[in-house]
């Protein structure tokens, strides 16, 4: 008897405490248990009835659950498994609030969610670390466990459909033979085998699985197939249309070539388990309708997946996971590059022109201007470039506007021109495709590569007649001809061409497959069809890059996702695609304009004219390395040396503020023979190795693994919200100093700062604080860094370098960021006396430090800081935008503080004296909405960092006070 009077007796005697006595009830479909929503006292939960031999499993299903600590899976409610009178096992879960997935509409960002949270759950369960006896729980006969489905091979003739039956049978035999040995090599754990789409709960943020009944112990590739098989039914193209879900695992954690590569088999063994359990269940127990549901679903998608191209459903695979889309690709390039290939149309090297037909040109698109064209510039053929963006195959039936980047080159020679084989191969297809703007006759050649893999190449446009002399399965030879250029009559509609394209695969279409790629898709495309001037070697022909063809934003993103590391950040909550900039104003693909506050970097301004006339200047000219003599290395030592005061004159040009950092803790070594270290808190020197190890920003920060022993942290003198305030706080700072020093167990060497701390937040040190460091660091025997990576050349205004604003003389200066205007360009300056003791006998050498393109570039930017007055800009500039924030502060409230020098300005939000990071972030993406482009720091990120070009005007600061008044009075 499981009716609800029982249902309420068991939950009265054994939950009264948690769901009251009078809780509602409702039952719920299940396979296997009796399972009934429960709610009572606010609590919602799901009482499961279950057999008594299934105790074991079900206390090892209790113990996944705890050791979960996921939203989005259920939680265990009861203490122990209770046992009925009957001897039935009664459990308690807790609710997923939400919708069943299969009630749910599902799109993209749906199924990317549905793969991260598979993944997440994968992850978790991974770390339950199993005894013999749990695994083979986990192992015992079930019908469900995929690692078993050999099984299933006894009951296949229990399925009815005959076609049906076979592709079982099929799928099947190969599973045994070719997937379970690959299976079985893999790492096995806990998986929760079953996301279907009656277990999975869409919530508002998150995406829960439900029902550990079916957990197995098995390769995690088989958890991610079963939920990919659920989430394709019924998706209108279900390979393409499911890839977001193996995306969305994948970028949780990344699957190897190995799992991608069985992915989709294991998909469609997965519905195949499906069919033949629903027969045989179904044989012995035709009543239970919840056996039954998505039966059709599941064989009209095994059908559409068994008739869909292997080789294209993997790349799609691959593609999402970041890996090069047609396995194949590699290795055929690697033939096309090196292989001897001849001719393919018969021209002299120098009589060969191109013609490009991406969207935005005006070259001629007909055949007679084309003719023209090459008669006056005495061309033997033009060609189009591989990958151009063309909109010349919108209009035709069997395409579509999102078909444009063109997978072939077309050479255009004059009608009945021969076409010749430029390897030997063998004709795999001869077509006449007649539709305007298909390929009219052409011929397909199969290749073989040295290493035994083959390809394709495809000559498309040709005659009629000289197909005729092509026979299927006949060999040719290298310059062989093939055919010859159709007039338009019979080519298509198109001017005498021949359209060449290479195939790594013919992907189910044979001679049909497509010759130009949706834009979306275009790395896809290009990987399965690479580009054939790798061995038509046709001078300046972009062989490897696409200049046409932008990808658009969205892809661009979900690109860059798995192409390059996920901890390189973007600003944004939505990134900006910028392609442009211009003194202090960037550009986007829209053409929308963004008031750059946050490129110090590009210090005299986005693509300033002078600096980039010298630098291309010097390109021409020369570029070598610094074991030549060469006037500009000398001339802008001079220059930058200049700049500081004495006795810092010899200096080091190196790539980066890393590198310049690094060299710095090499010489100060190498001068004190000391290891110990002194940083200030928060704050950041770089991303090598060595310099994180003096970074607290990095090492006390996410990820971080703690100071180093020989690193002490000094507290960051800050007046304004530190330890220490008031006029005397930066004597108090330099008193808590001298402890850190003695606190070190060796030695010191130096002692590295900045004069305005920005990862801190803009905090300019407290007044006194560094001449006091500066002096015991000095007594201790060790020297005196200052880096001037981030605000040195001038943005202060008021000085030069920011230690100057301290009135001390440090012993080794770092610069970078600015210093080539977004060419990578740092330097180290230091004493003679440093530099002598560096110089041991091992050789300095920097490969591009200070070359002659670098050295003229570092010239240029600071010929226009001087001529420009750039400095004293800033400083004007500097000091109005602070007066008027300070002037807001009467009416925003939140405007706790505002500090820094020239332009180089933090702004800190304060609501009742905690930091408010939140409306910080949200004024940012509001300013960025108004074409104002902010950024935000410090340990609480409620700092805004405001670090314009220095060629802002006082219009552009107009524009950001005006936007910043009225995202607080928005936001706050
Ligand atoms: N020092 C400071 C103060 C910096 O701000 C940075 C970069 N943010 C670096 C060093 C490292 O410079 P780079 O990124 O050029 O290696």
């Amino acid at each position: 008897m499981t009716n609800s009077m029982h249902i309420l007796q068991i939950v009265r005697t054994h939950f009264v405490a948690l769901l009251g006595e009078n809780p509602t009830i409702t039952a719920l479909p299940g396979e296997r248990d009796k399972n009934f929503g429960v709610s009572g006292r606010g609590v919602k939960a799901i009482l499961k009835i279950c057999s008594p031999e299934d105790l074991e499993h079900l206390q090892l299903q209790d113990r996944a659950l705890r050791s979960l600590s996921l939203p989005s899976s259920p939680k265990v409610l009861h203490e122990e498994i209770v046992t009925l009178d009957s001897g039935a096992l009664v459990r308690l879960v807790s609710w997923l609030d939400g919708s069943l997935w299969a009630e749910s509409d599902s799109d993209d960002v749906r199924r990317f969610g549905l793969g991260q949270s598979v993944a997440e759950l994968d992850r978790g369960l991974s770390q339950l670390e199993l005894d013999r006896d749990e695994k083979t729980i986990l192992q015992q006969t079930f019908r469900w466990n995929m690692m078993q489905a050999t099984d299933l091979l006894d009951e296949v003739d229990l399925v009815v459909d005959f076609r049906i039956r076979e592709i079982c049978r099929q799928e099947l035999t190969v599973f045994v033979t070719e997937l379970l040995p690959i299976l079985e090599s893999l790492p096995f754990q806990m998986i929760h085998n079953d996301a279907n789409e009656r277990n999975i709960i869409v919530g508002d943020d998150t995406i829960g699985l439900i029902d550990f009944g079916d957990i197995v112990f098995a390769p995690r590739i088989v958890g991610l197939a079963t939920a990919m098989a659920y989430a394709a039914i019924g998706l209108h193209d279900p390979i393409p249309d499911v890839i977001p879900v193996l995306r969305g695992y994948n970028q949780v954690t990344p699957l190897t070539t190995e799992e991608v590569g069985l992915i989709w088999p294991l998909v469609r063994i997965r519905l195949v388990m499906s069919i033949i359990n629903a027969a045989v269940q179904s044989s012995s127990n035709p009543d239970n309708e919840y056996l039954l549901v998505s039966q059709n679903g599941v064989v009209q998608l095994l059908t559409t997946l068994v008739a869909s191209s292997d080789y294209l459903a993997l790349c799609r695979a691959r593609d999402a996971c970041g890996y090069e889309p047609s396995p194949r690709a590699h290795e055929v390039r690697h033939y096309l590059r090196t292989g001897s290939a001849t001719k393919v149309v018969s021209v002299n090297s120098n009589q060969v022109g191109w013609i490009d037909w991406s969207t935005t040109t005006t070259d001629p698109r007909d055949a007679q201007s084309i003719a023209n064209l090459m008669a006056q510039n005495n061309l033997g053929v033009m060609c189009s470039r591989y990958g151009e963006e063309r909109d010349a195959h919108d209009n035709f039936p069997f395409d579509n506007a999102r078909r444009r980047i063109h997978l072939g080159v077309d050479l255009f020679q004059k009608a009945g021109c021969n076409v010749y084989a430029p390897f030997a191969g063998v004709v795999e297809q001869v077509r006449a495709m007649q539709e305007v703007g298909d390929f009219g006759h052409g011929v397909l050649l199969r290749h073989i590569t040295m290493q035994g893999t083959t390809f394709w190449t495809l000559y498309g446009n040709l005659t009629a007649a000289r197909l005729t002399r092509l026979d299927v399965g006949q060999s040719v030879n290298a310059g062989d001809v093939i055919g010859q250029m159709g007039q338009p009559m019979e080519n298509g509609g198109w001017p005498p061409h021949v359209h060449v394209q290479v195939l790594t695969d013919l992907c189910g279409m044979g001679i049909d497959i497509f010759g130009t790629a949706p834009q979306d898709e275009m790395t896809l495309w290009r990987s399965i069809c690479p580009n054939p001037n790798l061995f038509l070697g046709i001078a300046s022909g972009d062989t490897s890059s696409d200049a046409h063809a932008g990808r658009p934003t969205e892809i661009l993103n979900r690109e860059r996702t798995v192409r390059l590391s996920r901890a390189l950040s973007l600003n944004f909550r939505e990134p900006l695609h910028i392609v442009r900039g211009e003194g202090a104003y960037l550009f986007d693909i829209d053409g929308r304009s963004y008031l750059d506050l946050v490129n110090n970097v590009a210090h005299v301004g986005h693509g300033h004219p002078q600096v980039v006339a010298a630098a291309a200047r010097q390109m021409y000219e020369l570029n070598t390395n610094t074991r030549f003599l060469h006037d500009a290395i000398v001339e802008y030592g001079n220059n930058l040396t200049a700049t500081l005061p004495d006795p810092l004159s010899v200096v080091f040009f190196v790539n980066s503020g890393s590198e310049a950092n690094d060299l710095a803790i090499r010489l100060a070594r190498a001068y004190t023979r000391a290891r110990g270290w002194i940083s200030l808190k928060h704050a950041y020197h770089g991303h090598t190795a060595s310099v994180l190890d003096i970074s607290p920003y990095k090492f006390l920060g996410a990820g971080g693994a703690g100071a180093p022993s020989n690193v002490r942290v000094a507290e960051l003198p800050d007046a304004f919200r530190g330890r220490h305030t008031g006029s005397a706080a930066g004597q108090a700072y330099a008193k808590d100093f001298a402890k850190e020093i003695s606190d070190l167990d060796e030695p010191l060497a130096a002692f590295i700062a900045e004069g305005v701390v920005s990862t801190a937040g803009q905090v300019t040190l407290a007044e006194g604080f560094l001449a006091g460091a500066y002096e015991q660091t000095r007594s201790a025997g060790g020297v005196c860094i200052a880096d001037e990576v981030q605000i040195g050349l001038g943005r202060l205004g008021e000085r030069f370098w920011g230690f100057e604003l301290h009135d001390v003389v440090p012993d080794i200066v770092t610069m970078g960021k600015p210093m080539g205007n977004g060419h990578p360009l740092a330097a180290v300056v230091t004493t003679p006396a440093i530099a002598a003791a560096f110089n041991n006998g091992m050789e300095y050498f920097n490969t591009f430090g200070g070359n002659p393109v670098s050295a003229t570039i570092g010239q240029a930017v600071l010929d226009v800081v001087f001529d420009s007055r750039l400095q004293s800009n800033a400083q004007t500039l500097g000091s109005y935008l602070q007066d008027q924030v300070r002037v807001m502060q009467s009416t925003h409230g939140l405007i706790g503080d505002v500090r820094g020098h020239g332009l180089f300005i933090g702004i800190e939000l304060m609501r009742e004296e905690e930091p408010a990071g939140d409306v910080v972030a949200n004024v940012i993406e509001y300013a960025k909405q108004r074409g104002v482009m902010l950024s935000s720091d410090g340990p609480d990120n409620n700092v805004f960092k405001i670090k314009p070009p220095m060629v802002v005007q006082r219009e552009d600061i107009d524009m950001f006070l005006d936007v910043f008044d009225q995202a607080l009075t928005h936001l706050s």
